[in-house]
């Protein structure tokens, strides 16, 4: 027999027993961003490669050394989406969408990554993304915050934490800068190999350095605060007033930061120490410059993304209770008559109560054979459909997991009687 084929490394099946999870989860957050009136934008998961290497960057992790790119059969050079902000940019600019306007605008949807895969870090993995264009104050990046924030009330996390900081104006950030390099190059001797290449290329992006060894430099470095311009600086201060008014608190980090010129203020992280090394599940801030860098007119532009993968894992390690779309009810038919009474009557009960699951059993089998499928498939009811209780109207209502006693009751009872039941359970779907 030839060797089966497996999914690429760091790419995952999402399966029948973890969907209903995301499901919730993309629910959840919808009604939250929902609630501050953000618009869904659907985008294309690969875009022309020139995009990501001109918005993303050259000298970042992502353009150098994560895309998916290869050329399509006319040799055009494409890239699997490795974020969402590049082409919501672009399908803004593309459509006009900028122009003496505001957009508020979400997406979700997987992105991909050639990283090296760990728990929390896969190659293709999925992000739910918020960007909000043309409006430059604190308050829309106060907003962000409280979105997020609410998110997390609505999902019941508590271990999360939030950082800011401000970038300040890309001209504060030069001066800052070149105070780092100076810095670093004294230095240089102890930096490792990946910090040495960045000291040119990137020198911000030493700061996020995941190496131990390179936190004690990194802790006597200048920092980035004492650099901030003094827009920059009310502006910043402004953010956190709000965030004080909201009752959301905030540890400014001075070490966060963002490499890339179009970049500047406000930039914030939820952190957990739940995850290990994976521990940041939401990444944000102000992007100002990008849409002039890919030749728009000048745009301020906030926005935030949040990996769904780490948002679960959060969940499940908090004892969280997520919710499963196992059967309510599994229909046993027997006999011919049974079986083509109970298939009606089924629909008729789909039709009576909303949100009601109910498997069918098909393909036939025995009465204890079908009785092993309703207890493998999850669901609390037993209804039996078989030729006597064709005949005579009825259905047979056997609760499966301890709750009652086995009743007859006529076709016209069981839509009531599985309401009482199933009261509690279609209310918890409801609220989901
Ligand atoms: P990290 O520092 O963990 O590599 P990042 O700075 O590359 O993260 P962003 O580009 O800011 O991440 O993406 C936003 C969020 O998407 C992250 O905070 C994380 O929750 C999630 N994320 C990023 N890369 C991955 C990945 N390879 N697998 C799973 N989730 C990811
Ligand atoms: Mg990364």
């Amino acid at each position: 027999m030839a060797k089966t084929i497996q999914a690429v490394r760091g790419m995952n099946d999402i399966l029948p027993t973890q969907s209903a999870s995301w499901q919730y989860l993309e629910a959840v957050l919808r009604d939250v961003v929902h609630a501050y009136g953000y618009s869904e934008i659907r985008l294309p998961v690969m875009e022309k490669t020139e995009l990501f290497r001109r918005s993303i960057g050259e000298v970042t992790d992502i353009v150098e050394k994560e895309m998916y790119t290869f050329e399509d059969r006319n040799g055009d050079s494409l890239t699997l989406r490795p974020e969402g902000t590049a082409g919501c940019v672009r399908a803004c600019m593309e459509h006009g969408m900028l122009h003496n306007q505001v957009q508020r605008l979400w997406y979700k949807g997987p992105m991909f990554r050639h990283e090296r895969p760990q728990k929390g870090r896969y190659r293709q993995f999925y992000q739910i993304g918020v960007e909000a264009l043309g409006m430059e104050g604190p308050d829309i990046d106060a907003e962000m915050i409280f979105m997020t924030t609410r998110m997390w009330r609505s999902l019941g996390l508590k271990d999360v934490t939030l950082q800011v900081n401000s970038l300040g104006s890309p001209e504060a950030r030069t001066t800052y800068r070149s105070a780092l390099v100076e810095y670093l190059s004294s230095r240089a001797g102890e930096l490792d190999e990946d910090s040495r290449r960045r000291l040119d290329s990137n020198p911000l992006r030493i700061l996020d350095s995941k190496n131990p060894e390179m936190k004690a430099i990194i802790s006597t470095a200048p920092q980035l605060p004492d650099y901030l311009d003094s827009d920059s600086r009310v502006h910043f201060e402004t953010l956190c007033a709000l965030l004080d008014d909201a009752g959301i608190s905030h540890e400014v980090n001075p070490r966060l930061v963002r490499g890339l010129d179009y970049y500047s203020r406000t930039v914030f992280e939820w952190v957990t120490d739940q995850l290990g090394a994976q521990g940041t599940i939401c990444a944000g801030g102000r992007y100002d410059g990008l849409v002039e860098y890919l030749g728009g007119r000048p745009t301020p532009a906030t926005g935030f993304a949040l990996g769904m993968e780490r948002l679960i894992a959060l969940l499940e390690a908090g004892g969280s209770e997520l919710p499963g779309n196992r059967p309510h009810v599994y229909l046993v038919l027997g006999g011919e008559q049974g079986t083509r009474s109970g298939m009606v009557f089924a629909e008729e009960l789909r039709e009576a109560v909303p949100g009601l699951r109910i498997q069918t059993n098909c393909g036939g089998g025995s009465f204890k054979s079908q009785f092993r499928r309703a207890d493998r498939s999850g669901a609390v009811i037993a209804l039996v459909v078989g030729d006597d209780e064709a005949m005579r109207g009825q259905v047979t209502f056997k609760p499966l997991r301890g709750a009652g006693e086995q009743e007859v009751l006529s076709r016209q009872d069981i839509a009531g009687r599985l309401s009482q039941v199933l009261d509690l359970q279609l209310n918890r779907m409801a609220e989901e």
